[in-house]
Order: structure tokens, then sequence, then C-alpha cells
């Protein structure tokens, strides 16, 4: 396994650099390097790399049928491709090795093309925290069909809640609240994530009426990709509520997950600095913030001590926010896709503008949150 990464590694050094703009002479270059690497050319998944990379050259065009048909018939447990992700800007030729994970019988009946897995073995693009996904558009072909599997990194999440989420809700919640994340063991961090990432595909793919991937693109600009990731874990949120009886002890407490990590992680480690100092949140980091507006101004949450509280009447609040993000898409059954993404923005941006004088706004508070626990 190491050796293979290894050799992978060496072509990363090479070919990423061109990774934005590939043309035939690179692509028959790499090939040949595939070709010739007595590790690499064994392998079946880059005979289909291989394949692909000539039938690029040939149409001129940026396609990976063969290796994305190989990934989502789910034959092996090693995936081999070039990936070129504008969020994720590590990524060009990159391979990884996976486990797969056995998922509780109870999540089967809401379906999903989500795999979760556990990362084994990967290149160096894969190495970021941030890193914890793989989707069907983050290879170079850059869309996501129907079908197409999407691969969570189970321990890489765990990871971020372990080092990160729990830090703050040791520091910054108060004694009430997030009660059952408190003293979790890492196997129990993991089984949460399970569930966070079924429910979070199922929602993006089959709820709402702009679901993904039909509407990725009304959907790809980064405020808007934002409220997306809120909407699909309200709705995550509200099914654990609802669905006490059938998964019994998980639904408090992976309820309690979904928000922690929501809520609480993306807006204190989701930030970056531009060289002036100023804020560049990722689109996970928007979320956050336009959650935080919202419920701390309907009363969802208080602010006691400095630490965050949730209020007794949270669900209530998760309920409307989703209706009124909900009453937005339907509207799509009588406007065009330009203006129900006009009344989406007009929304976020509200949501990010928070106007109340009186109450701590996000990028106050997250500033506070990342000062305390970074
Ligand atoms: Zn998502």
């Amino acid at each position: 396994m190491k050796a293979i990464i290894s050799e992978v590694n060496k072509l990363r050094v090479t070919y990423n650099k061109e990774i934005k703009n590939l043309n035939n002479e690179t692509l028959k270059k790499l090939s040949k390097d595939i070709r010739k690497n007595k590790i690499l050319n064994n392998l079946k998944c880059s005979q289909y790399l291989l394949d692909d990379i000539e039938c690029m050259i040939v149409d001129n065009s940026l396609n990976l049928n063969k290796t994305k048909l190989h990934i989502n018939a789910s034959e092996c447990n090693f995936i081999f491709s070039i990936f070129n992700a504008p969020y994720t800007p590590s990524l060009g030729v990159e391979a990884f090795y996976f486990e797969k994970i056995q998922v509780d019988e109870v999540l089967h009946k809401y379906q999903t093309n989500v795999l979760p897995i556990l990362i084994k073995e990967a290149s160096k693009g894969f190495f970021s925290a941030h890193t914890v996904a793989l989707f069907p558009e983050n290879h170079i072909s850059g869309e996501q069909l129907i079908g197409d599997k999407i691969f969570y990194f189970v321990n890489k999440f765990a990871l971020r809640h372990a080092n990160t989420t729990q830090k703050i809700l040791k520091k910054m919640v108060t004694s009430s609240s997030f009660n059952k994340l408190k003293a979790i063991s890492y196997q129990e961090i993991e089984s949460a994530v399970v569930y966070w990432v079924w429910l979070h595909e199922y929602h993006h793919q089959t709820q709402g009426f702009l679901p993904i991937p039909k509407y990725l693109k009304l959907k790809s600009i980064k405020i808007l990709a934002g409220l997306e990731e809120l909407r699909v874990d309200l709705g995550s949120m509200l099914l654990c509520v609802e669905s006490y009886s059938t998964m019994g002890n998980m639904s408090e407490f992976v309820f309690q997950f979904i928000l922690s990590e929501r809520l609480l992680r993306y807006g204190t480690d989701g930030v970056q600095f531009n060289i002036n100092g100023s804020e560049n949140p990722s689109y996970d980091a928007l979320s956050s913030y336009m959650f935080f507006n919202y419920l701390i101004e309907n009363n969802g949450i208080s602010i006691q001590n400095n630490k965050i509280h949730l209020n007794d009447n949270l669900i209530n609040v998760l309920k409307e926010l989703l209706q009124k993000i909900y009453a937005i898409e339907a509207l799509i059954s009588t406007k065009s896709e330009t203006e129900v993404k006009e009344e989406l923005l007009n929304f976020s941006h509200k949501l990010l503008c928070s106007k109340n004088e009186k109450l701590i706004s996000a990028n106050i508070y997250y500033k506070y949150l990342r000062h305390t626990i970074l």
C-alpha cells in the first residue's frame, strides 16, 4: 500500500502544477510515466485511468468514464484518478486506500449514494484536515451524475470533532447544553459521523425542491453553497428528532452532534486569512454565521457569560428556518431559476448581515471563539 502511494506522490510533484491547464502533451507524458512505472502499471485502477487518458487525448475532452464507472461499481478499495477541485487546491494526481464502514440498518430506508469510509493510506493531496470528502465533481471531468458515489472520510471527520469541536464544547457552551456530547469516546464520534454524513447526503439528493446534483450549478456560488449546507443539516437534525421511535438513543445524540458541527466548528476553523488579514470564510463557515445569527435573533440560542446556551424552543426555531428555506425553493414551480436564485441570495445576505444591534453578531462571536480555541 505504502509503496503505491509513494509512487503517486512522485507523480504529484511533476504534474499537480499543470492540473488547471492539462493539455495533450502533459497527458501523454503522464500516461507514459504510469506505464513505465512497474508498481503502478500492474494495478487494475491504473488501466482504467490509462484508457481514460487515451480517450481524453483523442477526443480533446476531460472524461474519466472508465475510472468513474469502476469507482461507482465499488469493486475495490483503491481510488486512483486526476482531480481538480476549486475548494481543494491540493488535489491533482492522487490516490487513496480505504475501508468501507457498515451502516446501521435504520439508515437504509434513507436512499443515498454516500459511502462512509475510513481512509487507510492516501497521497499528499488528501492530507489537509479540511479534505474530508471526495465528490464526483472533484475529478477533472467536473461533473456529478445521478448515482455517482460520494466518499466521506469518517476518520477525518471524527478527528476534527475530537480536536476542535470537543474543545469548544468544553469551554464555550453552558453546562446544560450539548449534554450528550460531553465525555464521548472516539468510537462514538465515528458512529455519529456515519449517521451525519448519511443523512446529510440524503437531504442534498432527495429532499427539498432544488436537490443536488440537478441544481448544483444554481447553488454553486459560495454563499448559496453555505445555505445549502445549512438546509441539509437542518433537515437531518429534524429527522433525528422525529425518528426517536426507530433511532432510539442515537436520535438525541446525533441531533446534538450535527448541531455542534454546523453551529460551533465550521465558523471557528473554517476561516482562512488573506495577506492583509481580512477574513476568507469557507462556504461551511458562512453557513455557521447564518445559522448563528438566525438562532440568536429568534431566541433559539442565547449567550450566557460568553457561552452558547441552547434555549428550550430551539427545535421550533430550527423548523421555522427550514420552512423559510423550503418556501423559497418551492418558488421554482412558478418562477425561473434565475429569479429563485435571486430570492435565495437575498435571504442568505439578510442572514449574514445581522442588523440587530442589541445582540452579538456571528462575525464578532466566532472571532472570539477562534481566539479562545485555536
Ligand atoms: Zn454537503
